[in-house]
């Protein structure tokens, strides 16, 4: 996590740098207290500035949870999106990734996860009354807010943050919950290692997530293989992972030994 760098970050940074007020700490620690004052939660979280990170990341140091940004990065997205609320929705991501558990194991890489941490976001603003043009500019900027290759693509991501949202500006006006159908036809079920969260391939070959609301966002894709060792390749936003005979999904490694990595089985067969 604290390895990430964002080239797209990199660049919105670098070209408006000295024209721009740098994100100081007293804002970034405004942007989350407005956060968890929505949540009703006690402020218990470390937020500091380090030029480091070069985005926004979460993880826990000790017993503390521990927000850390890079100021230029936070600046370069409130110059751009003309609102304080892009600092305040990249905030809540991070501290979703505390609130549901993610940073108890910072190596994983789970779209889910980052998924589930945009809803989150989403969902804040709405609360704050942010319109939903105010609350999908960050990620409109910035496509990836603390890193890139494991977040999934930003279309996927920004349908996360209407949902929230969306879900908010419901609950607000009292109407019941949607009532989700899923109507899709399921191909196969993929399972990764490490990530508690279940993945399915459609008909279409569409690798889908469902959030806990069972609204389902499409995040990468199912690809058949005709030749070679490996029945079918599962990609997304740079990931790349094949799928053999006997079910096993392998990552193929930069050096060395390909890793298995995870398991997609056909859907209905046994588990459903
Ligand atoms: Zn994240």
């Amino acid at each position: 996590m604290l390895r990430t760098i964002l080239s797209t970050a990199l660049l919105i940074s670098g070209s408006c740098l000295l024209a721009q007020a740098r994100m100081n700490e007293a804002a970034a620690k405004e942007a989350v207290y407005r956060v968890v004052r929505h949540s009703g939660l006690l402020p218990n979280f470390t937020v500091r500035e380090d030029e480091q990170v070069r985005t926004a990341v979460a993880y826990i140091k000790g017993h503390e949870r521990i927000i850390a940004y890079d100021p230029a990065f936070i600046s370069s997205i409130l110059d751009s999106a003309r609102t304080d609320l892009a600092a305040v929705s990249i905030m809540a991501h991070e501290i979703a990734h505390h609130l549901l558990g993610h940073t108890l194991e910072p190596d994983a890489v789970r779209p889910g996860d980052e998924l589930a941490c945009d809803r989150y976001s989403g969902f804040i603003l709405q609360r704050m009354g942010a319109t939903l043009d105010a609350t999908l500019a960050a990620m409109k900027i910035a496509g990836d807010v603390h890193g890139t290759e494991r977040h999934p693509p930003r279309h996927a991501r920004l349908e996360a943050i209407e949902q929230g949202w969306s879900e908010a500006l419901h609950l607000a006006r009292g109407d019941d919950p949607v009532d989700y159908r899923v109507e899709r036809d399921f191909e196969h079920v993929v399972r990764m290692a490490g990530d508690a969260n279940t993945y399915y391939v459609d008909a279409e070959g569409k690798l889908v997530w469902f959030n806990a609301h069972a609204q389902p966002i499409e995040f990468g894709t199912c690809i058949a293989q005709t030749n070679g060792e490996f029945r079918y390749q599962l990609t997304w936003q740079g990931h790349r992972f094949n799928v053999d005979s006997r079910n096993a999904i392998w990552r193929q490694a930069e050096h060395g030994m390909p890793l298995q990595v995870g398991r997609m089985e056909p859907y209905g067969s046994g588990q459903h």
